[in-house]
C-alpha cells in the first residue's frame, strides 16, 4: 500500500522531469536559456498555458497539436515524458519492491541514493537524445549528475550501494582532484590549451565557438587550417592536461602511506566526531574514486586508441558521461557499462547491417544503456564476476 502511494508520486514526478528534459534536449544544443522564456509554440509563438502544459495528458488531450495554430507537436515530447515516468517507476519497483539491489532498504531512508541514481538516468536520457541529434554530449548535464552524486554519497554513505575506498586511496583521490583543478586553472589562463580546437567549435548548431580571442589559440586555428589536425599531437595535449592529476594521485598516496605525520593526521581526520566525519568522507571519496575510474576507462581508451591508430578515438564527452556515472553510483557501474556498451553497439550494428543504409550512431547512448543495465543488475553481475575471481584466485 505504501509502495502504491510512492509509485504514483514517482510517476507524476517522472513525467514532470520528462517535460523539463524536453526543454533541455531542445534548447541546450541550440545555446538557448533553459529557464527563459517560458514554454511557447515554436510556430505561432503563443505562450503555452499551464493547463496545456501538463505532462503526457495535455499532448493526448490536444491530440499533438497547438491549441491556437493547430501545428503538429512532435510525438517525441510525449515519448520522453512517458519514458522518463516509466524509467523512474521501473527503478523504484526494481529497488524497493523486488529488491534487486542489496542495501536499498526503505525509500524513506535511502531516498538520497534513489535521487542520485534517478538524476543519473534522467541526465543520461537527455545526453543520449542530444548526442543522437548533434553528436555532442552536453558537459553541463554531466557536471550536474556528478554534483548530485557527490552530495548524495556524502550525505548517505553506503558501502553496499557505492563501494568505499581505503584511506590511502582516498588521499590519492584528493590528490587527483587537486591536480584536475590545477589543470583547469592553467587552461583558463591559457597555459594549457584545449585539444582538437576545430572539434570544439563545430558541434553546436548555430552558436559560434568563442575560443578565438587569445593570439596563441588564433595561431593554432590558422595552423590547423593549413596542416590539418594531427591527432597524436592533440593527444599529447590531453596527456599534459592529465599529468597533474596523475602526479597528485601518486603524491597523495605516497604522503599518506610513507610519511608518518601526514598519515596520522589523515587518519585522525577520519576519526573526528567518533568516526562520523570518516563515514561521510568515505562516501565522498567513494564517489570521487568512481568519478575518476569512470572517466579513466574512456579517456584511457581514447589516449591509447588515438596513439595506436593516429585517429581520434572515443569522444571526451563520453569520458565525462562515464565519470558522472561513477560519481553517482561508484566505480563498478561505469566499469560494467564500459564492457556492456560495445555488446549493445555491436548488436545494433548487426541490425543495421541487416537493414542497410542507416546513419552511423554516436557511442553515448550505448554507454548510457550500459549504465542503466549495470545499475539494475549490479548485484547479479557482481556475483557472476565473483565466480571468475574465484577461478583466477585458484590459479594464483
Ligand atoms: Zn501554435
Amino acid at each position: 500500500m505504501q509502495h502504491a502511494v510512492w509509485i504514483i508520486f514517482v510517476a507524476a514526478f517522472g513525467a514532470c522531469i520528462g517535460s523539463f528534459l524536453n526543454v533541455v534536449i531542445w534548447r541546450l544544443p541550440r545555446g538557448l536559456s533553459i529557464v527563459f522564456p517560458g514554454s511557447h509554440c515554436p510556430c505561432c509563438g503563443r505562450r503555452i498555458r499551464w493547463f496545456d502544459n501538463v505532462p503526457i495528458f495535455s499532448w493526448l488531450w490536444l491530440r499533438g497539436r497547438c491549441r491556437f495554430c493547430r501545428v503538429g507537436i512532435s510525438p517525441r515530447y510525449l515519448c520522453i515524458e512517458a519514458f522518463t515516468a516509466i524509467l523512474l517507476v521501473g527503478m523504484y519497483v526494481a529497488y524497493y519492491v523486488f529488491p534487486m539491489r542489496a542495501g536499498m532498504g526503505r525509500f524513506a531512508e535511502t531516498w538520497p541514493v534513489f535521487l542520485s541514481h534517478a538524476t543519473l538516468l534522467c541526465g543520461l536520457l537527455a545526453c543520449s537524445a542530444i548526442d543522437l541529434e548533434s553528436y555532442h554530449v552536453p558537459l553541463e548535464v554531466c557536471w550536474l549528475i556528478s554534483l548530485v552524486g557527490l552530495a548524495a554519497a556524502t550525505y548517505y554513505p553506503s558501502n553496499q550501494l557505492l563501494p568505499e575506498v581505503s584511506q590511502p586511496t582516498a588521499a590519492a583521490c584528493l590528490g587527483a582532484a587537486v591536480g584536475l583543478a590545477i589543470s583547469n586553472v592553467l587552461m583558463h589562463y591559457g597555459f594549457l590549451q584545449p585539444s582538437f580546437l576545430d572539434a570544439e567549435m563545430h558541434p553546436r548548431f548555430d552558436k559560434e565557438g568563442d575560443l578565438g580571442e587569445s593570439p596563441a589559440i588564433q595561431h593554432r586555428v590558422a595552423m590547423t587550417a593549413r596542416n590539418g589536425v594531427q591527432p597524436r599531437v592533440e593527444m599529447l595535449r590531453e596527456v599534459l592536461f592529465l599529468a597533474p592529476a596523475v602526479l597528485g594521485a601518486v603524491g597523495g598516496y605516497w604522503l599518506v602511506t610513507k610519511c608518518a605525520g601526514v598519515g596520522g593526521a589523515w587518519s585522525s581526520l577520519f576519526a573526528l566526531a567518533d568516526g562520523r566525519v570518516g563515514m561521510h568522507l568515505n562516501g565522498l571519496f567513494g564517489a570521487v574514486f568512481g568519478y575518476l575510474i569512470g572517466g579513466l576507462w574512456i579517456w584511457g581508451m581514447r589516449i591509447f586508441g588515438t596513439f595506436l591508430f593516429g585517429r581520434e578515438a572515443m569522444g571526451l564527452g563520453d569520458a565525462h558521461l562515464m565519470a558522472a556515472a561513477g560519481a553517482a553510483a561508484g566505480w563498478k557501474v561505469p566499469t560494467m557499462a564500459f564492457f556492456l556498451a560495445p555488446i549493445f553497439g555491436l548488436l545494433w550494428a548487426m541490425y543495421l547491417l541487416a537493414r542497410r543504409g542507416q546513419r552511423e550512431l554516436p557511442y553515448g547512448p550505448w554507454l548510457s544503456a550500459g549504465v542503466a543495465v549495470a545499475l539494475l543488475f549490479h548485484d547479479r553481475i557482481s556475483r557472476f564476476l565473483d565466480q571468475f575471481s574465484e577461478v583466477f584466485g585458484g590459479l594464483r
